[in-house]
């Protein structure tokens, strides 16, 4: 799908452009907020899997205009971002480029914050998608998993955590692990995020960690020399979780198709952030300098230029 083609058909990458984000996901954290108000009184945040960084512009932005905090407070206001990707700087973040399945992320956290915990950890966090859905479903969780572990390490008790899920069939698994942590966990749906994706958020609030828990980067509920004592996933504890519609009931639909305004003046604009570093930046560059060789040439003579490597 070209960029213009993208401009008319989704109305959250344009206003994504219009209004100066970074991505469109900007505005499932905005909704979200809108419905949880997760940033009131947040001086210290986290943000996983944070490339190309537009939920860390909506964090810098928010957490730096707060009225109900004196101006001392909003000058101790403190924003982590962590992707194994590059990212262009952004006022106010502090970056690492990292893994969040790594302990050496969560104590670089930890010394960014001087050993004072964050009040608030989000994870947008996706790992490349093969198409399998039980696949994808399973990636996801692990990473939802990992992001967890490392919330474990730099969450405070009573802070929040939001992070992306893949609602497939196994879910009630993943809400029941997060119960062992947070006492109220919520799924909620930004209206930015198509109807027709399986992609979710939860919110879970309260941190408090069980008795005789102590956080290491291995998965407690995989590894069987942990003592387990405080958690029970049996079947009792499958337990329903709340699911929340959220954004304004006003805002516009991620499924529907809306026509572009003055369409005779509508100008294209370029994304406000390009990728600075991305992984298929040397396909594009083959690519552009046409040196992608059709298969069939290399190996048989045989020019066909549906095997031609697709950037
Ligand atoms: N929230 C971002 C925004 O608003 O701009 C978009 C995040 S993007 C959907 C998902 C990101 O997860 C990618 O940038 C990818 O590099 C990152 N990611 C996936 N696995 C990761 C890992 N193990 N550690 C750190 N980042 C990871």
């Amino acid at each position: 799908m070209g960029k213009s083609s993208k401009d008319k058909r989704d109305i959250y990458y344009r206003q994504a452009k219009e209004e100066g984000w970074r991505a469109r996901s900007a505005f499932k954290l905005l909704q979200i907020d809108e419905e949880f108000t997760i940033f009131k009184g947040v001086t210290r945040a986290v943000d996983l899997c944070a490339a190309p960084g537009s939920w860390s512009q909506v964090l810098s932005k928010k957490l730096r205009n707060q009225e109900n905090l004196s101006e001392a407070e909003q000058s101790k206001v403190k924003i982590v971002a962590v992707d194994l990707q590059a990212m262009a700087p952004l006022d106010g973040v502090i970056q690492i480029q990292g893994d969040i399945t790594s302990v050496s992320t969560a104590n670089r956290i930890i010394d960014y914050f001087e050993g004072e915990k964050a009040d608030l950890v989000v994870c947008d966090g996706a790992p490349d998608v093969t198409g399998q859905h039980d696949l994808d479903e399973y990636f996801q969780a692990q990473l939802l998993l990992a992001a967890l572990n490392i919330t474990n390490h730099v969450l405070k008790s009573g802070g929040t955590f939001i992070a992306k899920i893949f609602r497939g069939k196994d879910v009630s698994l993943l809400y029941s692990q997060l119960r062992v942590f947070f006492p109220n966990v919520t799924i909620s749906k930004p209206r930015s995020s198509r109807n027709s994706s399986i992609e979710a958020f939860v919110v879970c609030r309260n941190y408090s960690q069980p008795e005789g828990f102590t956080p290491t980067m291995t998965n407690p509920l995989l590894n069987n020399d942990y003592e387990l004592s405080f958690i029970d996933l049996q079947e009792e504890n499958q337990i329903i979780i709340p699911f929340v519609a959220c954004g304004d009931l006003s805002a516009y639909d991620a499924d529907m198709n809306y026509p572009l305004q003055k369409t005779e003046d509508y100008k294209q604009l370029p994304p406000t952030q390009a990728p600075i570093d991305p992984p298929y930046k040397t396909a594009c560059y083959l690519k552009r300098n046409n040196l992608l060789k059709p298969k069939s040439e290399t190996s048989n003579g045989n020019s066909n230029n549906d095997e031609t490597v697709q950037s």
